[in-house]
Order: C-alpha cells, then sequence, then structure tokens
C-alpha cells in the first residue's frame, strides 16, 4: 500500500539514516537566520528559540512562532543573519 503518509514515514527514515552523510547545518539557539520564504508578514529573519526533533523559530518581524520539523529547517535553510555567539563578545 503506497499513502503518501507511508511515503512520508520513509522519507524521514531515510534522512535520519543517511544523517550523518548529509550537510545538517549546525544552528544553535539564539541564531537568526534566513529562510527560503519570507513569513506572510513580510520578514524573513528568524531567532531560533527551540532546537530538537523540531525547530521553534520566532518570526522577527511580527513576533509570531512557528515550528519545523528539523528536517524541513535544513532544506529551507538559506543562511545566517546573526549568530548568537559572535552578540556574547
Ligand atoms: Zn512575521
Amino acid at each position: 500500500m503506497r499513502t503518501p503518509s507511508n511515503l512520508h514515514i520513509v522519507c524521514v527514515a531515510l534522512y535520519y539514516l543517511l544523517g550523518d552523510f548529509m550537510d545538517v547545518v549546525n544552528v544553535e539557539i539564539g541564531d537568526v537566520v534566513k529562510l527560503k520564504k519570507a513569513h506572510p508578514c513580510g520578514a524573513n529573519e528568524w531567532e531560533v528559540a527551540k532546537l530538537g526533533m523540531d525547530v521553534g523559530l520566532t518570526c522577527l518581524g511580527c513576533g509570531r512562532k512557528v515550528r519545523l520539523l528539523r528536517y524541513d529547517f535544513d532544506r529551507r535553510f538559506r543562511g545566517f543573519l546573526r549568530r548568537y555567539r559572535d552578540k556574547q563578545e
């Protein structure tokens, strides 16, 4: 049986099996990142609020919070705007 949800599970499983060989974004809490698509409010600056199986992001344009699956985040990631570490110095 092939349904979209089964396919999705296979993709997630493959992602974690191949994870060691793939580029996973080395992101940390407090970093400000740019994504492939801007938020509907027009801003494309996201502060990383939570890391784990999914990534919690706060839109710096309107303050709204979203959550992305880790692999969606890695696919949509388009670069760092500020690193949390730089702010400390
Ligand atoms: Zn926004």
